[in-house]
């Protein structure tokens, strides 16, 4: 799993530091960010750090770097953004039919196995009765 290095976490509080628009708070108490991700990205504080601000000098910091680029492609491809994110629900709602189908076999499978074909006809007669 991506981890952000130290060196651009520091960065990353660094750039946070300087776009704090409150001197006192009482959400992040004082230090800008109010935590870490499991990647080591810092988390700006909503209330009083300008966002807006810290994306953009964000961006241009990873621009800089080849690894921080890579792992925030997205942010540099926000023009291909829609097309993406159709073609991945496109394939999420596949993968679910797939998903469906396969737990529908697994349920004739329990049904099948030792039974004769007469078995399964009593079986589904007996049930069909129950209805
Ligand atoms: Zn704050």
């Amino acid at each position: 799993m991506f981890k952000l290095a130290e060196e651009h976490q520091n960065k990353a509080i660094e750039i946070i530091e300087r776009h704090k628009l409150k001197k006192t708070c009482n959400v992040c108490y004082d230090r800008g960010y109010v935590g870490h991700t499991l990647e080591n990205l810092v988390i700006p504080c909503h209330k009083c750090v300008d966002n807006e601000a810290i994306m953009k000098e964000w961006k241009e910091y990873v621009a800089q770097v080849p690894e921080l680029r890579e792992f925030y492609h997205e942010m540099f491809e926000e023009e291909h953004d829609d097309e993406e994110a159709e073609k991945d629900s496109e394939t999420k709602d596949k993968k679910k039919i797939v998903e469906e189908l396969g737990l529908k076999d697994k349920s004739r499978e329990k049904i099948l196995p030792g039974k004769t074909k007469e078995a399964r006809v009593k079986n589904i007669e007996h049930r069909s009765k129950n209805r």
